[in-house]
């Protein structure tokens, strides 16, 4: 009798309880992944749902896993198809008894387990779900996830008082021989209809997938660099790999346990320092747990227009505009240099996507689904729960107690970049602006545009909006909604 495990967003050997459970049944495991040409497909608004930097890391995970499978005796078995087609003919050849996977918790993933169960409950075939994505395992929440508080203080008030965090699980030494069975090829970029990413040298960090990378950017962050106890002074900048962890792509693909994380940190407390910043790790961490059991607890409202609290805001779908904000041509240099960095990369800063989606939405007054899909295409470290739960957040429908909140762009690059150094590194042609006047190059006088190279309206855009004056707009609307 054999065992498959079904690998998911947890491309990893640590802390991986699937695993673990199956090793204790002395049966054969065959560990098993599935490219869904789902995932592979467009968005409602013709995104692809999959972009190219998220594609490649992905392939690098999945190779990453298969070495570290063949080196404690097993493999990677590789199909393309749908799942629920895939698993029960495996379940057949293969004399499969079992299927052991992470479960997920929102509807696409939900509906392709509910198909499976279905055809693996007629072969007779039992199909276990276990949950290995959050700091905390659901069944050790002080409430039912029914019941998860619907703001983020008071979740996080209530968890902290009895903090229940378990201990990682150690990878698995040896794992039993693969019956004979063709492995099968992992696709190429080109296979999955798309195009191999060119690396922009402007990039924090050069993304690679899997777990050893995942493993060794902790190690570089916490130990090497020494980063972590000054991570709540940095966290909010906005250039270069250090300011903050970037461990968001490998835990997005699970190549790291959140788990190991807050074991390694608690390491770092008691051998090197204990201070806020290493407690704001474990505070962001909760930011993701928070997100995913909200999620959880929703079901499809997150992907809602009126979002989780059901407000009817009359967005638009206003595509010229949308195309200025994603190409990073709104006139408003924190919000295209942020955009621009997203589309040559992958990736974006916490600081920078409160404040393109704060414009977007509370700005331009477009439908945040259409950023949160663009979003979904482009980011390397793309979450089901973290990306549409900040969403709903930032376009004001979550559970964000505040209402219309907005971020003053203005004051935000002042605030963030003050030297405008994030600014000129991702804008060219602002780069010989001077002084403040680089977050608001709108008011430079027709003498300064030329003597400072950058012509408004040619060289750089002119504002697509007012501030305050949309903001007011949109404002009234809110109110009204
Ligand atoms: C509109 C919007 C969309 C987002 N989409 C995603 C997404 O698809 N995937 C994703 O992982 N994060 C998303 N985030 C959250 C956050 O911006 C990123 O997790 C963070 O920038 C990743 O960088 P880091 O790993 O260096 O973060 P760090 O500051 O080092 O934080 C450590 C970890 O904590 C978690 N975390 C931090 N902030 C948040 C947050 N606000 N929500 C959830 N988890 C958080 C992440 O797992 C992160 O890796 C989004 C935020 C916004 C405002």
């Amino acid at each position: 009798m054999n065992i498959l495990i079904w690998f998911r967003n947890d491309l990893r050997l640590h802390d991986h309880l699937p695993l673990q459970q199956a090793l204790t049944q002395k049966t054969g495991i065959i560990p098993f992944y599935c490219f869904d040409p789902d995932h592979f497909g467009l968005s409602s608004f013709g995104f692809a749902k999959t972009g190219a930097f998220r594609a490649q890391f992905l392939l690098e995970s999945l190779q990453d896993l298969a070495n570290s499978l063949q080196e404690i005796g097993s493999d990677l078995i590789i199909r393309q198809g749908k799942p629920e087609d895939i698993i029960p003919q495996l379940v057949q050849d293969l004399n499969i008894s079992q299927v052991y996977f992470n479960a997920e918790v929102t509807s696409e993933e939900i509906y392709v387990e509910q198909q499976i169960e279905k055809k693996l409950s007629q072969l007779g075939v039992e199909f276990i779900s276990f949950h290995s994505a959050t700091l905390y395992h659901p069944i050790d929440l002080p409430f039912k996830i029914s019941e998860t508080p619907e703001i983020f203080t008071n979740f996080r008030q209530k968890i902290e008082k009895d903090f229940c965090i378990r201990e990682p699980i150690d990878s698995p030494k040896r794992l039993p021989e693969l019956p004979n069975i063709q492995r099968g090829n992992l696709p190429s970029l080109e296979e999955l209809g798309l195009e191999t990413p060119i690396f922009n040298t402007n990039a924090v960090l050069k993304f690679k997938g899997g777990e050893k990378a995942g493993l060794a950017r902790l190690k570089e962050y916490f130990w090497q660099k020494d980063c972590l106890k000054s991570y709540k002074e940095t966290r909010n900048q906005m250039l270069g790999a250090n300011y903050s962890s970037k461990f968001s792509p490998w835990l997005a693909n699970g190549c790291l346990s959140p788990r190991l994380v807050y074991a390694e940190i608690q390491k770092y407390e008691s051998t090197r320092v204990k201070n806020d910043s290493t407690y704001w790790l474990v505070f962001e961490l909760l930011w993701r747990d928070y997100f995913r059991f909200i999620a959880a607890k929703h079901g499809k409202r997150i992907f809602y227009l009126s979002g989780l609290k059901n407000i009817k805001f009359p967005w638009l779908e206003d595509w010229e505009r949308f195309n200025l904000w994603r190409e990073g041509k709104t006139g408003y240099p924190l919000i295209d240099a942020n955009m621009r960095e997203l589309l040559k990369t992958g990736f974006m800063s916490n600081r920078g996507r409160q404040n393109v989606g704060s414009f977007l939405t509370k700005n331009l007054g477009i439908n945040w689904q259409m950023g949160a899909e663009w979003f979904e295409y482009l980011l390397i470290d793309y979450d089901v729960c973290s990306n549409w739960g900040n969403w709903n957040y930032t376009a004001g429908v979550g559970n964000d107690a505040r209402g219309f909140r907005y971020f003053n762009t203005t004051k935000q690059s002042k605030d963030y970049d003050p030297k405008g150094n994030y600014l000129r590194y991702w804008l060219p042609e602002l780069e010989s602006i001077p002084g403040d006047l680089i977050h608001e190059p709108w008011k430079l006088t027709k003498a300064e545009q030329i003597k400072y190279n950058c012509k408004i309206g040619s060289d750089y855009p002119f504002r697509v909006v007012d501030f305050f004056k949309s903001i007011e707009h949109n404002q009234k609307l809110y109110s009204s909604s």
